[in-house]
């Protein structure tokens, strides 16, 4: 198989797997168990918490585990607002019960923000631009009185563009507003200082970088208020109770570690694999659009659409040949529809002739003769379509 859909899931590193691997059986206590087991357990998932806040520039104790970004999400966003309305909206008069966020969140903000719209919240999804950029300016017109919360990611899951977060933080801070952002697709890819950047609260996933599936963190700054996920046994320091996902925590601190000792030369490495894919793709079939902000993005991502060309064929005739890109969309459910973000694209580019898109995300992991057979066959089929399709018409 030639697997380009690393923006949807990695495999998880070997240095990662040989370090979980003690904790599903030797080394099975609970990390919240008093006894020396135990407690050479929790030693070790307080490294990996270690690790992680180390690679975003913050301090241990705000680092909280869940079982992904997907919960991170939630918490942040319906917590942070619940948070607020229970402190009576903090020191101002005025009841706090207004979010921003974008057209282009992955689902597990936008259905949350839903979700709190259908409770009474009122919440504005703010569009990207051509290059599927969130627009600074329209965030600003939104903010009110009563905003509670900004929550716009750092790099698009779909198209891979990198959004203005630190002016949109700005923003947020100077009208004493929370800031979140789902860092998910950038982790790893950009530099994160959390600290320096004044984020108040950050979603990560370790299934993305090389670490197991099902386990993940929220960022929350010391500062920020926000009230418990799960109650229960008061593990997290009691913001999200239930036993830890030891073997999986601890896989994801040995995966971070691992990928930042070498994160330059992976980021050179997939800059390098999408440089040649496009140069050749984009020789071969000027026609080609590419999705969204050929700068600003992030260094895996490549999101193409082809006018007149039936994307779910095109897809399904690569999966034939065991070449595995995706939707763009279909790390989710499976769907290969047309997303709401290459929808909102094509209608801002005046594009009707484009049924949908097909993103390659690499990874170091691909080799050469990957990347090779990947562009052979993509050009046969995809001149075989384009024939078929000018004979019919
Ligand atoms: N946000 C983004 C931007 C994502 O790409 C994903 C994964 N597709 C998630 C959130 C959800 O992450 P998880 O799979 O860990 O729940």
């Amino acid at each position: 198989m030639i697997y380009l859909d690393y923006a949807s899931t990695t495999p998880v590193c070997k240095t990662a797997l040989d370090e979980m691997s003690a904790y599903f059986d030797l080394e099975f206590a609970n990390p919240a168990s008093t006894s020396t087991a135990g407690r050479r357990v929790f030693s070790k998932v307080e490294e990996a918490r270690e690790i992680i806040a180390k690679s975003i520039n913050a301090s241990p104790e705000e680092i909280f585990f869940t079982s992904g970004a997907t919960e991170s999400n939630n918490w942040a966003i319906k917590h942070a607002v619940e948070a607020l309305a229970m402190d009576g909206a903090g020191s101002s008069s005025v009841k706090k019960n207004h979010i921003i966020t974008s057209k282009i969140e992955h689902s597990s903000v936008i259905q949350t923000c839903e979700y709190l719209k259908n409770l009474g919240y009122e919440v504005d999804f703010i569009e990207a631009d051509e290059d599927g950029i969130v627009d600074v300016a329209k965030i600003e017109k939104s903010v009110k009185e009563n905003t509670a919360l900004i929550s716009i990611m750092f790099a698009n899951n779909e198209i891979g563009t990198l959004q203005p977060i630190h002016r949109i933080c700005e923003i947020a801070k100077k009208h004493n507003i929370l800031f979140h952002t789902d860092a998910v697709q950038a982790f790893g890819k950009e530099k994160i200082d959390v600290k320096a950047s004044g984020f108040d609260m950050m979603s990560i996933s370790s299934h993305k970088l090389y670490g197991p599936k099902g386990v993940g963190a929220l960022y929350i700054n010391k500062e920020c208020r926000i009230s418990p996920l799960l109650h229960g046994g008061g593990q997290e320091r009691g913001m999200r109770s239930g036993t830890l996902n030891s073997p999986a925590i601890i896989g994801f601190g040995a995966a971070v570690k691992e990928y930042f000792e070498h994160r330059e030369q992976i980021i050179t490495r997939e800059k390098q694999i999408v440089e040649k894919i496009k140069n050749r793709l984009l020789s071969t079939f000027p026609q080609i659009d590419i999705n969204g902000s050929v700068e600003q993005r992030i260094c895996n991502n490549l999101n193409i659409s082809i006018p007149k060309i039936d994307h779910k064929k095109l897809l399904f005739l690569l999966d034939l040949e065991k070449i595995y890109v995706s939707a763009g969309s279909a790390c989710s459910s499976g769907d290969i529809g047309i997303s709401r973000v290459i929808e909102g694209l094509n209608q801002k580019n005046k594009r009707e002739d484009i049924d949908g898109a097909i993103r390659i995300s690499c990874s170091y992991l691909n080799t050469d003769a990957e990347i090779e057979l990947f562009l052979e066959s993509f050009e046969r089929i995809l001149k075989k379509m384009i024939q078929r399709q000018t004979s019919e018409t």
